[in-house]
């Protein structure tokens, strides 16, 4: 069973295996904080995608530093 803690782990993931899958999934069911944190992070990929789009490398530093700001207040 996923923790809320590793949920934000579990969405930066790519290769996430079938029961890796299945339990985000589950998890993200039966938790709305999760759920919305999944939200934020989909939007937060839009907007890194649009601003890959735009530039022709993205910083490294400041994508670190936005996922570190948008997940910080999930943790305990
Ligand atoms: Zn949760």
């Amino acid at each position: 069973m996923l923790t809320c803690k590793q949920v934000p782990e579990e969405l930066m993931k790519v290769d996430l295996n079938w029961r890796e899958k299945a339990q985000l999934r589950f998890h993200l069911f039966i938790c709305s904080r999760c759920k919305e944190l999944k939200r934020q992070f989909d939007n937060l990929n839009d907007g890194l995608h649009r601003y890959i789009n735009k530039a022709p490398t993205l910083d490294a530093n400041l994508a670190q530093k936005i996922l570190d700001k948008k997940f910080k207040k999930f943790d305990p």
